[in-house]
């Protein structure tokens, strides 16, 4: 049987870009290919909001774009402030670690984030040249306060970085507006498309930045060697995953058929009804309620439900969700809830909760998620 994917990405992807993914490969550097780039590269830049960014798309995961991120920005007496509510914000210190930049982690408990007043603290305290933050961090559900963030560093004269691995496309990213300038994401989470693309946009001063660089400890992620490919995708540098990047640009274009705004609304009400839905059934959130993502909620176990027991009579149900990381392993699961999902998949996802938590002998109402969905999404 099929099952529904709701870990926090990989996401569900649907049969339209499945099926542009198994078309017959195309030449790299033909027609086909530099037509559907060049479509991509455009309406990545609606997504994330800006008219004159330069955007990147290359054969990798988020990671990747993390790494392209750090080492077309930072020279050699740069000082770096990452700041990490929880796993990915500090594997951006470990990359900065593993380039030896200079770099300073200011962390928050797991299922907060750092505030805007603690960023101020810190800007005060030291000159740095690259601040970097995570959206959405995919094992806390934690949801920073980017625009809030952007407004301080700017003041500063320093360079803004957003992983937006598990938010670009789900929740608002404003490049130009907000004084962004790398978002760095990939193509598994909200943009509903398979895994195996790195993604950075570049702002103009982000780009001054790596052209002021004389070299940079890089060559797959050197940006200046894509960017003749990005302006003429019929040039080659390095073979493109060419249809992995042929899904990825109907996946954008679904995205725009949608609308952004429309997007952003599905995604906000979508995180809504599932909170509502567990709430409904006696489980508490991990995330502190002033920050929880709309992109994937982080749900603690009540007593008596095992995580183990839970989550493989789930998957037989036909729901798969993810355990807890690092500290919250055992504790809590995650499940995720972006991309192109629909409200008939939550619907059914939460019948197999209900099912699995009868299986398990847990005291519930019965139906009470799915009425908690209803009264969210068909108020
Ligand atoms: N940043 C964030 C916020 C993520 O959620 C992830 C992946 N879960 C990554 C970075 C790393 O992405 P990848 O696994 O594609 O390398």
């Amino acid at each position: 049987m099929e099952k529904l994917l709701l870990i926090p990405g990989p996401s569900p992807v649907v049969p339209r870009i499945l099926e542009v993914l198994a078309r017959p490969t195309v030449s790299h550097v033909g027609s086909d290919m530099a037509a559907d780039m060049r479509v991509m590269l455009e309406n990545l830049k609606k997504i994330v909001f800006t008219s004159d960014g330069e955007p990147f798309v290359i054969a990798g995961a988020g990671t990747l774009a993390m790494e392209v991120a750090l080492l077309n920005l930072a020279a050699r007496n740069d000082r770096v402030l990452v700041l990490s509510q929880g796993y990915f914000g500090d594997r951006m210190g470990q990359i900065c670690a593993g380039f030896a930049i200079a770099h300073d982690l200011l962390r928050s408990r797991w299922g907060s984030v750092v505030s805007p007043d603690e960023l101020d603290a810190a800007l005060t305290g030291t000159r740095y040249d690259i601040v970097v933050c995570t959206h959405v961090d995919t094992a806390t559900g934690a949801c920073a306060p980017v625009r809030e963030y952007a407004r301080r560093v700017r003041e500063q004269d320093a360079l803004f970085v957003v992983d937006g691995v598990c938010a670009t496309g789900g929740i608002e990213e404003r490049m130009d507006d907000w004084g962004i300038d790398v978002v760095l994401t990939a193509a598994q989470k909200c943009f509903g498309a398979p895994p195996g693309l790195a993604i950075d946009v570049f702002s103009p001063p982000a780009m001054a930045k790596r052209r002021s660089l004389l070299s940079v400890p890089a060559y797959y992620s050197d940006i200046l060697r894509w960017l003749p490919v990005m302006k003429d995708p019929s040039r080659y540098f390095s073979t493109p995953s060419v249809n992995e990047h042929r899904s990825f640009a109907e996946a954008t274009r679904m995205m725009l058929e949608e609308g952004m705004e429309a997007r952003f609304a599905r995604q906000t009400l979508f995180g809504r009804a599932i909170r509502s839905a567990w709430t409904a059934l006696g489980f508490g959130l991990f995330t502190d309620a002033d920050c929880r993502a709309d992109t994937l909620s982080v749900v603690r176990y009540p007593d008596g439900v095992p995580d183990q027991g839970f989550r493989t009579s789930l998957a037989e149900n036909g729901v798969v969700v993810a355990g807890g990381l690092g500290e919250t392993a055992g504790r809590v699961f995650r499940m995720g809830h972006m991309g192109n999902l629909t409200a008939a998949q939550i619907l059914f996802a939460f019948e197999a909760v209900e099912k699995t938590l009868s299986g398990l002998g847990y005291d519930f109402v019965s139906g009470a998620s799915g009425r908690a969905i209803r009264s969210v999404l068909e108020p």
